[in-house]
C-alpha cells in the first residue's frame, strides 16, 4: 500500500554538509584536533565517543579520547584549555547530575567548545546575537550541535524559505517541538523562533509558545506559557513536528498530526509509529549523522576563528 510520504534519511542531508566541511578543511591546510572526555561508565556514551572518533578520522580530523575518573575531569579540561595542540573539546554527559554537569560546561573554554554549550555562546543564541565580533561580524557564533543539525535539516527540506531575508526565513511556519531539555529542545525552540517561526514547545509540564510576535517585529523571540494547551492543540496547527522524547514508550499520536505535516524524530528511539507515513508529507526518522557532521563543522569554525586564521 504505497504512500506519498517522502522518507528522507540523515545520510543524504549529511552529504551536503560533508562537502562544505571538506572545502573548509582544504583551505585550512591542517588537521584540527578534537579531544573527547569520557568520565562515565555508560556504554551508550562509549559508543558515541567511538563513533565521534571514527567520523573525525574518516573526515580528516584528529581525535583523542581521554577516559578518566570523573573527579579528575575538571583539571583535565583546564589542561586541555591551556594546550595549544587541542582545538576542540567534547565531554560525554551525564557525568555527575544535571546541575554539576552544568558547571563542567562552564569550564570548557568558549574558544574550544564544539558543543556550543558554554554560557557566552548560549546567551548569544537566546538573544539572537549571531556573531562573536560585532560590529565587524566576521566570526559566526557557535551553536549547539543537535539544534543546529535540525535547522540544517529544515533548510535541506526547504522549510526555510529563501525568498525571505536571512533571519526571517521561517516567517509563517508553525512548528511543534516535543522536548524542552536545556541541550536540545529549548535552544531549538529559541533558534526557530528567532528565525521567524511560531514555535509550540511541549514537555511533561505543558506548552510554551516561542515567537517574535505578529509580523515578527521583535528582534528576538519572547516566550509565553500556554496554560490549558495540550499537545493536540499544538499538532492541530503545526506544519512541522519535531519530536525527541527519550525511551521507546512514547509515540506521537498520528491521528492528531496534520495531513501533509513534516515530521522529524531526533530521539534515539522511534517517537513516530510507521503509520506516520500515511499522514506526513516528509518524514525524517533519525538525525544522528547530521549532528556529527555539525560537530565537525563547529570544530572547523573554532579553528577558523582562532587569531591569525583570518576568520570564517
Ligand atoms: P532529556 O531527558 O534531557 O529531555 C527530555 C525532554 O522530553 C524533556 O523536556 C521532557 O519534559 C520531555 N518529555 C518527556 N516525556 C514527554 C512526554 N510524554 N511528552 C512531552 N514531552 C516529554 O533528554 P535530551 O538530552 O533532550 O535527549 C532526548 C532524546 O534525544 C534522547 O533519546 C537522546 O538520545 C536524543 N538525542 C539525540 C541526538 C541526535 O543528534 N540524534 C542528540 C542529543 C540527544
Amino acid at each position: 500500500n504505497p504512500t506519498n510520504c517522502k522518507v528522507i534519511l540523515a545520510n543524504n542531508i549529511a552529504k551536503r554538509l560533508h562537502g562544505e566541511v571538506q572545502d573548509g578543511l582544504a583551505a585550512l591546510g591542517r588537521k584540527p584536533h578534537l579531544v573527547g572526555f569520557l568520565a562515565n561508565k555508560d556504554p551508550a556514551a562509549k559508543m558515541y565517543a567511538d563513533w565521534t572518533g571514527k567520523t573525525c578520522v574518516e573526515n580528516g580530523f584528529d581525535f583523542t579520547l581521554q577516559q578518566l575518573e570523573r573527579e579528575s575531569l575538571e583539571e583535565a579540561i583546564r589542561a586541555a584549555n591551556r594546550d595549544a595542540a587541542v582545538d576542540g573539546i567534547i565531554v560525554y554527559y551525564p557525568v555527575f547530575n544535571p546541575s554539576r554537569d552544568r558547571t563542567i560546561q562552564y569550564i570548557v573554554d568558549q574558544r574550544k567548545d564544539v558543543e556550543g554549550l558554554s554560557p557566552y555562546l548560549i546567551n548569544n543564541m537566546y538573544q539572537n546575537i549571531r556573531f562573536l565580533d560585532p560590529p565587524a561580524n566576521v566570526q559566526k557564533s557557535i551553536l549547539p550541535c543537535t539544534p543546529l543539525a535540525i535547522i540544517k535539516i529544515l533548510e535541506y527540506l526547504q522549510i526555510y524559505n529563501t525568498i525571505l531575508a536571512y533571519g526571517n526565513r521561517l516567517h509563517g511556519r508553525r512548528i511543534t517541538v516535543i522536548n524542552r531539555s536545556e541541550v536540545v529542545g529549548r535552544p531549538l525552540a529559541a533558534l526557530l523562533a528567532n528565525d521567524g517561526a511560531e514555535v509550540y514547545s511541549v514537555d511533561v509540564t505543558g506548552v510554551q509558545r516561542f515567537s517574535r510576535g505578529e509580523g515578527i517585529r521583535k528582534q528576538q523571540h519572547a516566550v509565553e506559557d500556554k496554560d490549558g494547551w495540550t499537545l493536540a492543540d499544538c499538532l492541530a496547527v503545526s506544519d512541522v513536528v519535531i519530536s525527541g522524547v527519550p525511551g521507546d514508550k512514547y509515540k506521537v499520536p498520528v491521528e492528531l498530526v496534520r495531513d501533509g505535516a513534516v515530521c522529524i524524530n531526533f530521539s534515539s528511539e522511534k517517537n513516530f509509529t510507521p503509520q506516520i507515513k500515511e499522514k506526513a508529507s516528509i518524514y525524517v526518522p533519525a538525525i544522528g549523522k547530521v549532528t556529527i557532521m555539525i560537530l565537525l563543522r563547529n570544530l572547523l569554525r573554532l579553528v577558523q576563528n582562532q587569531p591569525g586564521t583570518g576568520g570564517s
